[in-house]
């Protein structure tokens, strides 16, 4: 028997010592506070809701949030150039 209750995190603080969450819970959808100690920072915890008490997990996310992504410069130059003699002076008597 699996149980599938997630904890949706609906804000987060950090301090020195804690994660200050607010979590959602998915089987009985009672918002309640809960705080982690800062190593469980990125990881996923499991717990039980303190509401009606289904073991379920909530992703916890680190400090840093996102990486910053390097993006790929490409310098592509297209040079169009075109010369075209135009000599067009036709007399025609
Ligand atoms: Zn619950």
């Amino acid at each position: 028997m699996t149980t599938n209750t997630t904890f949706l995190l609906e804000t987060i603080k950090f301090s020195q010592d804690n994660l200050h969450t607010t979590l959602a819970c998915s089987k009985c959808a009672e918002v309640f506070q809960k705080e982690f100690p800062l190593a469980l920072e990125g990881l996923t915890s499991q717990f039980k809701c303190p509401i009606c008490g289904a073991v379920g997990e909530a992703d916890l996310p680190s400090k840093e949030g996102e990486e910053p992504e390097k993006l790929q410069e490409d310098l592509v130059v297209a040079e169009t150039e075109t010369e075209e003699g135009e000599s067009g002076d036709q007399d025609e008597v």
